[in-house]
C-alpha cells in the first residue's frame, strides 16, 4: 500500500471561531480502533461527515468516523452557517452552463436539503440555535440590477422563492441603498458546531464509532472492498470509505477546475444594535468577492467576505485584522443602525468550483471509495444532499440528481 498522506495537509483555519465556545459540542470519541474491519468508514468528522453518519447509524458498530483533528474542529468550526438554497452562481447564469433543467434541479435540490434539515433538526431536537430565515440578494458588481431582474423571472418560472425589489422597495424596507435585491424565504441559519454535534452524538447512540485522532495515510483496493491505513501502521478493512475531508482534498480526485480559496469572518459580542428584519433574514450580495451577514439567535452580528484566491492566505495574522476590520466596516455602511463591537475574528480556506456546485461522487480509480466536497458558500446545504446520495449510492440505489455532482473524467 501507498503509503503517501492521501489528502493534503493543511491549516483549515486561524483565529478563534466564535462557535469554539458555544455549549454542547462535545462528542464522545475513542483513541483506540476497536476493530479491524467495518461496513464504511467515514473520514472526516465534520459537518458533512456528522450527516452521512446519522443517516447510517442504523447500521450500528459497523460504521466508523475518523479524523486526524478532533471531531468538529475542520472547517466546519469556521463557517458562519447561513444555511441557504441559494448557490452562488445564479439559476439564470448556471442554466447557460449545464442547461436549464439541470439548473433547476440543483437549485430544487437546494430548496428541498434545507428544507429536509429543518425537519431533522425539529424531529431530533437538536438545540443549535436554529432559526428560519428569509435572504436578501442585494445587487452588486459582480450581479447588478438587471441581472437580479433576470433572476427573479428564472426562479418564478421554476417555482422557486424570490421577488424582486427595486432601490426604493430596498430602501423603505430595509433602509439599504443598492439599486435593487431578491427577497426570498426557505433559508435558515444555525450553530453549526451544535448541529453537526447533535448529529453526531444521536449517530453514536445507535453504535456508530468515532476515533479521533487518526489520520487516514493510506489506500488501497482489497477484494470487494478497501483497506485504510492510519499515520501509526493500523490497517482498517471496509465494505466502503467515504471521504468528507473538507478542503483537504483527497489526491485522488481528478482536476475538476475547483480551487481553494481564504476567506475572513468575524462575530459581534452578544446584543448588538440591529434594526429587528435583521433577526430573521441573511444579507448578502451578487458581488465578487461577495460579503454577508446574519444576526445569530444569541445577538451577535455574524459576518464574513473578502477572499483571496490563495488559500493560505487565511494564515496570515495580520490580514485576519485587516480583512475584518475591512468587513466591519463594509457592514456597517451598508445596514444602518448597526452597532457592534467586533469580539471573534477569524479566517479559514474553503473550495470553489467553476460551477458553485458540490462533487459528491464514487473516487475515479479507487473501487469502493467516494468523495463528498461540498464546494460553495452554502457548502452545509450541499453536506445535506451529500447525505442522501451517499447514501443511496452505498445501498446501490439511485438518487435522481446524483449526476449533477458528479467528477468530469
Ligand atoms: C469562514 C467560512 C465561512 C463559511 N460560511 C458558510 C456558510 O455561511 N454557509 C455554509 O453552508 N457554508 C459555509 N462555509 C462552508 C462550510 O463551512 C463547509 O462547506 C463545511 O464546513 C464543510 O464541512 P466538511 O465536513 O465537508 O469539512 P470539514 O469540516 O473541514 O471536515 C473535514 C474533516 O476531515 C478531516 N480530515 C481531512 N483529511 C483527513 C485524513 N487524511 N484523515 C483523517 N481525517 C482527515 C479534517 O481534520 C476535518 O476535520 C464556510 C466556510 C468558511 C471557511
Amino acid at each position: 500500500m501507498n503509503d503517501a498522506p492521501v489528502t493534503t495537509t493543511r491549516d483549515l483555519r486561524t483565529g478563534r471561531p466564535v462557535w469554539l465556545d458555544s455549549p454542547g459540542i462535545g462528542v464522545a470519541c475513542r483513541g483506540r480502533i476497536a476493530r479491524s474491519a467495518y461496513d464504511v468508514v467515514i473520514v472526516g468528522a465534520g459537518i458533512s461527515g456528522a450527516m452521512l453518519a446519522y443517516r447510517l447509524r442504523r447500521q450500528g458498530g459497523k460504521v466508523l468516523v475518523v479524523d486526524r483533528r478532533r471531531p468538529l474542529h475542520g472547517s466546519t468550526a469556521a463557517s458562519t452557517a447561513l444555511l441557504q438554497f441559494e448557490i452562488d452562481t445564479p439559476l439564470f447564469a448556471l442554466s447557460r452552463t449545464i442547461g436549464r433543467e439541470a439548473a433547476r434541479r440543483a437549485w430544487r435540490r437546494s430548496v428541498a436539503a434545507v428544507g429536509d434539515l429543518h425537519r431533522l433538526v425539529r424531529r431530533e431536537r437538536i438545540r443549535c440555535g436554529w432559526r428560519d430565515a428569509r435572504t436578501l440578494y442585494l445587487a452588486g458588481d459582480a450581479y447588478g440590477r438587471i441581472a437580479l431582474r433576470a433572476e427573479a423571472e428564472a426562479r418564478a418560472a421554476a417555482g422557486i422563492s424570490g421577488s424582486y425589489l427595486d432601490h426604493a422597495d430596498l430602501s423603505e424596507r430595509f433602509g439599504i441603498d443598492r439599486t435593487g435585491a431578491i427577497l426570498s424565504a426557505g433559508s435558515a441559519q444555525a450553530d453549526p458546531m451544535q448541529l453537526a454535534a447533535g448529529l453526531l452524538r444521536r449517530a453514536v447512540a445507535k453504535g456508530v464509532r468515532i476515533c479521533a485522532p487518526v489520520e487516514i495515510a493510506a489506500i488501497a483496493a482489497s477484494g470487494d472492498g478497501v483497506a485504510l491505513a492510519t499515520a501509526d501502521g493500523t490497517a482498517i478493512a471496509a465494505r466502503a470509505a467515504v471521504f468528507c475531508t473538507g478542503y483537504e482534498i483527497l489526491k485522488a480526485i481528478p482536476d475538476q477546475g475547483h480551487a481553494i480559496r481564504s476567506t475572513w469572518a468575524l462575530a459581534s459580542a452578544r446584543g448588538a444594535t440591529a434594526p429587528d428584519w435583521l433577526a430573521d433574514h441573511l444579507v448578502w450580495e451578487g458581488a465578487d468577492p461577495y460579503l454577508y451577514l446574519r444576526r445569530s439567535a444569541d445577538g451577535r452580528i455574524i459576518a464574513g467576505g473578502e477572499d483571496e484566491p490563495w488559500s493560505e492566505a487565511h494564515a496570515d495574522t495580520r490580514l485576519l485584522r485587516e480583512k475584518t476590520r475591512r468587513i466591519a466596516r463594509k457592514v456597517r455602511a451598508l445596514i444602518p443602525g448597526l452597532r457592534f463591537r467586533v469580539a471573534h475574528r477569524w479566517a479559514g480556506a474553503f473550495g470553489e468550483s467553476r460551477t458553485g456546485l458540490p462533487f459528491i461522487d464514487r473516487v475515479p480509480g479507487h473501487p469502493h471509495c467516494y468523495a463528498v466536497m461540498g464546494f460553495g458558500g452554502n457548502g452545509i446545504t450541499y453536506s445535506m444532499i451529500a447525505s442522501d446520495i451517499v447514501a443511496a449510492l452505498l445501498a446501490g440505489e439511485d438518487d435522481p440528481d446524483a449526476d449533477l455532482y458528479r467528477f468530469r473524467v
